[in-house]
């Protein structure tokens, strides 16, 4: 049976993009569906937050619900390699915001987002999977199956697409773009870590660059209950084996660095492994006539700097200032207010992982020349400022960094 209703927008997906879209688009007074294929809480990675998104968080109503939520506080970064370790702390920024996060378990997190985005008045449909999709403004259409394979339609001025790793509307207009990095594959799985006091600090995510091979990474994100977040991220040849061994081959890689395996070395490994591959990805637009793209359906660089969630939402907060002029019949301009203006921040994410792989911003992490007065800037884009165009390395990245890169290396 078909059952057709009408809207004024229909989000795909109630990850953190989706569901502070419709906060915002609810708080403009804008009627707004959400379609998500999961019921929630549902297990996905992506536990580090930025700083700087606790700003949309805020903006969008939600901040009070997520401090209280009893999340792991976070105050910065530790890269450690060959025994050395280096700390980034948020707070020595160099732009304007909250200098903390937290470390997240996204199921719980995505939750309380998508609750705070129902509760200000958005219908969230549960099990509820998009698989067509017509766009067209004032006249779009959205065919979704719920848990009994029943297919409703839902007529709305506009869609937007905020499926993640999904990918809906990329797939179903033929919009998809490889992403301009290296595939790279990851193994990850939670753990009781039973980490002795003074030996890692839950208040840090921890990047280790594995001892021999540079471009290899592990991430430890410690949650407020004594649980943590353990993956690796390397080429995809150089992951097959170990992810052929699942939770074997994680412990494997723990134990070829000393310093993870003894903070890690009383841990409980008591859930299953998760694998991902080519996790990057991009598309030819970001919107067009009658939808718009958030998040990860759009573009998703790497992890290494737990840039996916903070960039997730500032795309859904320019998104939902240029859809909201247009649905109100104002000017608006989709290229320079939306796509123009997140570039910024990507291009300078991308700048950085770029040169993380290929081992000069490990040199400037690593590095024993003092660089304090650019340590802020740094800092800054690390804590997830990288739309901030008054830090240099923002507005000209490139230029900037290779030029550090250089001190650092001479
Ligand atoms: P998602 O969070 O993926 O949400 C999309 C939602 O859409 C899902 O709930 C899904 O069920 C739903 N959906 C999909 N298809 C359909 C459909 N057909 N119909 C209806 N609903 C659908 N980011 C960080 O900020 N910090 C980190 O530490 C971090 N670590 C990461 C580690 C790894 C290994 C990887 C691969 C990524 C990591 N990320 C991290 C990135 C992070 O996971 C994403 O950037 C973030 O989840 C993007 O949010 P989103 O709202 O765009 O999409």
């Amino acid at each position: 049976m078909i059952q057709t209703t009408q809207t004024d927008v229909v989000i795909i997906g109630a990850g953190p993009s989706g569901s502070i879209a419709a906060c915002l688009l609810r708080q403009l007074g804008h009627e707004v569906v959400i379609l998500e294929k999961m019921t929630f809480p549902r297990f996905i990675i992506g536990e580090s937050l930025l700083p700087q998104c606790l700003t949309v968080i805020e903006k969008a109503g939600c901040l009070e619900a997520i401090k209280q939520a009893g999340f792991q506080k976070k105050i910065g970064a530790t890269f450690q390699h060959q025994g050395q370790f280096e700390h980034i702390v948020f707070d020595d920024k160099f732009s304007a915001g909250p200098g903390t996060a937290f470390h997240v378990q996204r199921g719980k997190f995505d939750k309380i987002l998508a609750d705070c985005a129902e509760r200000k008045g958005a219908t969230l449909h549960y099990q509820a999977t998009v698989i067509e999709v017509e766009p067209e403004f004032n006249n779009s259409t959205v065919v979704y199956k719920d848990s009994d394979d029943t297919q409703h339609t839902i007529k709305a001025k506009f869609i937007i697409d905020a499926s993640g790793y999904g990918r809906v509307l990329p797939r179903l207009l033929a919009i998809d773009k490889p992403s301009s990095l290296e595939p790279k594959g990851t193994l990850f799985t939670h753990i009781k870590d039973n980490i002795t006091e003074g030996s890692h600090s839950r208040e840090e995510t921890l990047i280790v660059t594995h001892p021999q091979h540079r471009d290899v990474w592990y991430w430890l994100i410690s949650f407020s209950d004594g649980r943590s977040s353990l993956g690796c991220v390397g080429s995809p040849e150089f992951m097959k084996p170990y992810q052929e061994k699942g939770i074997e081959g994680l412990k494997q890689l723990v134990n070829e660095d000393d310093v993870l395996a003894e903070i890690l070395k009383n841990a409980e490994y008591d859930t299953q492994d998760y694998i991902i591959n080519a996790y990057s990805g991009s598309v030819s637009k970001l919107y067009g006539d009658g939808f718009a793209i958030l998040g990860n359906a759009g573009e998703f660089l790497d992890p290494v700097f737990s840039s996916g969630v903070t960039a997730a939402l500032q795309s859904a907060d320019l998104a939902v200032n240029v859809l909201d002029k247009m649905l109100k019949g104002q000017a608006y301009d989709w290229q320079k207010d939306f796509v123009d203006t997140l570039s910024v921040g990507i291009e300078a994410f991308r700048c950085f992982v770029n040169n993380w792989y290929t081992g000069g911003f490990q040199d400037v992490i690593y590095t024993k020349t003092e660089v304090e007065n650019i340590r802020s800037m740094i800092a800054s884009i690390l804590a997830g400022y990288a739309w901030d165009t008054d830090n240099p390395f923002v507005s000209q990245p490139n230029r900037r960094l290779n030029a550090l890169i250089k001190i650092c290396q001479d």
